[in-house]
């Protein structure tokens, strides 16, 4: 019998992978919609995985807790996490109780936080271990409730522990934290991963943020690492396509809050998407892309609550049209350096000797403009964690 390419059999399953934000698992009216979802992709012969976040402002509240161990109480703070947990089943008459081993966990784990306060002169929690495993509960109670919900709707999901995917490489030359709570995970499409889970079901839902390392303790893909899971996975099982559901359709020309007129971008290469997620474009985390783009796996943004607009398709056949202005994007906070009243006119070596001191202070640069008597950098404060003694540092060498 000719296979259709719409039907999938057991030896070669199709998988589709689908991650859903933070604000969309919190809001009890999407809970039909990932239903749906899953179910049409089921219908058409198809395997899905479902990737969630915490729900919204969790993972806030736990690293506010790792930040100053000594000003959270953990009774107060499991209350209010198990209230947002509990609203949440409430409205989609869901019963949290299956959450309850996970809260002892929790409990467990905020008491230990709290208790190396004293251990320590240090106001924030010093142990990478405690931060990845506290900051991870988010995600393990989100997708917990999220099986439970999906199988009350009749869909026969189960749950995934995505460290069992996800196996983080060490590399020697990141610091402790680093390795821990901002993991890096290589993957290749694994037929073999593909089949053992399709042996085992059609449907699955799995805790995003979260990876293994070699010693199998509980890594972070670090914050905002949702997107970074459904990518690896996506990969691994050489999905039809990823698709990030948000509360936004996708990429768009410009700030939608800022510029009405925006327009969203309905195709866009992967080096484009990369480009404008890096650059302040939040609806997508940019490492997201380096796995999809290496192995030609269709990145797909879609809004959660408005399933029926197409969003931006971000794929290898997409087009770059030459020089054009495609979108802008704006950030924040960013540490912007000028060096003024040089004179590089006909040096050589000036550039180099410049970017040798931002390489000695372990400084990652983002932007550059020059003239014969100005350069301008700027410094992204999400990859560089400088404070201002090595700010001040970094200046007296530039001065030299
Ligand atoms: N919950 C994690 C965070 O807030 C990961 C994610 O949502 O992507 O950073
Ligand atoms: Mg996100």
């Amino acid at each position: 019998m000719p296979s259709s390419p719409t039907t999938s059999s057991p030896s070669r399953p199709r998988w589709r992978v689908m991650k859903f934000g933070g604000s969309s698992v919190a809001d009890a009216r999407n809970w039909p919609r990932i239903g749906a979802e899953a179910a049409n992709v089921l219908a058409s012969g198809g395997n899905a995985l479902i990737v969630v976040s915490a729900l919204g402002g969790i993972t806030d509240l736990l690293e506010s807790c790792l930040r100053a161990p000594d000003q959270f109480d953990p009774d107060t703070t499991l209350a209010e996490i198990r209230r947002r947990h509990a609203v949440l089943a409430g409205a989609v008459e869901a019963d949290a109780g299956i959450l309850e081993p996970l809260f002892d966990a929790l409990r467990e784990a905020l008491v230990r936080v709290q208790s190396t306060n004293n251990a320590s002169e240090a106001a924030t929690c010093q142990s990478p271990e405690l931060w990845a495993e506290l900051m991870g509960f988010g995600e393990l109670l989100s997708s917990r409730l999220g099986e439970h919900i999906l199988r009350s709707q009749g869909l026969e999901c189960d749950w995934l522990d995505s460290r069992e995917l996800l196996v983080c490489s060490d590399n020697p030359q990141r610091s402790e934290r680093a390795a821990r709570l901002s993991a890096e995970c290589e993957v290749a499409p694994s037929p073999d991963v593909q089949a053992r889970l399709a042996a085992r079901g059609r449907l699955f839902i799995a805790p995003g943020f979260i990876a293994r390392n070699a010693a199998g303790e509980t890594v972070l893909l670090g914050r905002g690492g949702s997107d970074i899971s459904a990518a690896l996975i996506g990969t691994l099982l050489d999905a039809d396509r990823v698709e990030i559901f948000s509360d936004v359709p996708g990429l768009f020309s410009a700030d939608p809050r800022r510029i009405p007129s925006a327009r969203l971008l309905r195709t866009i290469s992967y080096r484009e998407a990369l480009e404008l997620a890096a650059m302040g474009a939040r609806a997508l985390h940019p490492r997201a892309l380096l796995p999809l783009r290496k192995h030609r796996v269709p990145l797909w943004l879609r809004q959660t609550s408005r399933p029926e607009i197409e969003g931006t398709r971000i794929t290898a056949e997409a087009h770059e049209h030459g020089a054009q202005v495609k979108a802008i994007v704006a950030r924040k906070n960013i540490t912007l350096i000028a060096l003024e009243g040089i004179d590089m006119w006909q040096q050589v070596g000036f550039m180099a000797d410049v970017f040798a001191v931002f390489r000695d202070h372990g400084l990652s640069v983002d932007l550059v403009s020059t003239s014969e008597s100005n350069v301008t950098l700027t410094l992204d404060p999400g990859a560089n964690l400088a404070d201002q003694a090595t700010l001040d540092r970094l200046a007296a060498d530039l001065g030299r």
